[in-house]
């Protein structure tokens, strides 16, 4: 969308804005480096980075309040399960609005007059367009250009290639809860410092995170990365499952797309569209909260 608006296809915005988490993959760092330089900073539009802190310094701090990550959780049962993910809302949500407040003039705790609002773009394209979602506050609007030009996950893609950004990296956590095995494959197969990283991360979260087990509210299980519940370096991820088969069959229609665009089968974590959602987040099973 950025590009489109630099381009003049779509209206020009006032501001991009990035809510960084602190623990992207180096290549959506690199990426959006790129964009400011060569789309954003040549049309004269600002690209924000807003943030509330590094999620995985935070889960691991136990000083810091964490908001939680959706870990697979093995009870002591046998049961599975899954931590609550407020981890969008802190991480992503949270430091938008206060941006946009900010940018309104109206900071935290101001009130704001009714008709003052932000129109926000989301990126969402007609086969994802269930996850188009109204923000929940009056002083922020949702719109969904691409959704409104009838562009496809595909149309997307090709625009990308075309205007040579089809190695356009997914942006999420490289450690995200939510990756499939085809995510985890690609950090351990083109990124071995990443892939130490996040193998460290998922040992270092095994009995929850480091504030609820210095406050004695212990997790009443084990808590991984991977859905099989197994540690990171042991988990299967070398099997391709019947979702990811199908996800790359669509990806691959038509057979036209850049071939270096396959990798744009995994999908990211965006804020009012976070992946999330289309997991089903089980009850906390036996957590201490
Ligand atoms: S990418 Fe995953 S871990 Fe990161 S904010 Fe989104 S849901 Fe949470």
């Amino acid at each position: 969308m950025l590009a489109l608006s630099a381009e003049g296809i779509l209206p020009k915005v006032d501001y991009a804005i990035f809510a960084d988490t602190g623990w992207e993959p180096k290549a959506v760092y690199a990426h959006l480096d790129r964009l400011e330089r060569k789309i954003a900073k040549p049309a004269g539009i600002p690209v924000l980075r807003v943030s509330s802190g590094n999620i995985r310094k935070d889960a691991l701090n136990p000083e810091h309040r964490f908001a939680s990550m959706p870990l697979h959780v093995l009870n002591q049962d046998g049961r599975p399960g899954m931590t609550r993910r407020q981890c969008t809302g802190e991480y992503k949500i949270k430091p938008i609005k206060k941006k946009v407040r900010e940018l309104l003039g109206h900071p935290y705790p101001q009130r704001i007059p009714k008709n003052k609002f932000v129109e926000q773009w989301v990126g969402i394209s007609t086969d994802e367009f269930h996850r188009a979602k109204d923000a929940d506050v009056k002083y922020m609007r949702n719109r969904h250009p691409l959704i409104e030009l009838g562009w496809t996950r595909t149309d997307c893609v090709r625009y990308l290639a075309s205007i040579g950004l089809g190695n356009t990296p997914k942006s999420s956590c490289l450690g995200c809860p939510f990756h499939g095995n085809q995510q985890w494959r690609n950090i351990r197969d083109t990124s071995p410092q990443e892939w130490e990283d996040v193998v460290a991360f998922d040992a270092a979260i095994r009995q929850g995170n480091a504030r609820a087990n210095a406050s004695g509210n212990r997790l009443l299980g084990q808590a991984f990365l991977h859905r099989s519940r197994v540690p990171l370096d042991q988990a299967p991820i070398d099997h391709v499952t019947a979702a990811e088969w199908a996800a790359r069959q669509q990806e691959l229609d038509p057979a036209e797309v850049a071939e270096e665009l396959e990798e744009g089968v995994v999908d990211g974590c965006s804020p009012w569209a976070c992946r999330g959602d289309a997991e089903p987040v089980q009850d906390d099973f036996g957590l201490a909260s």
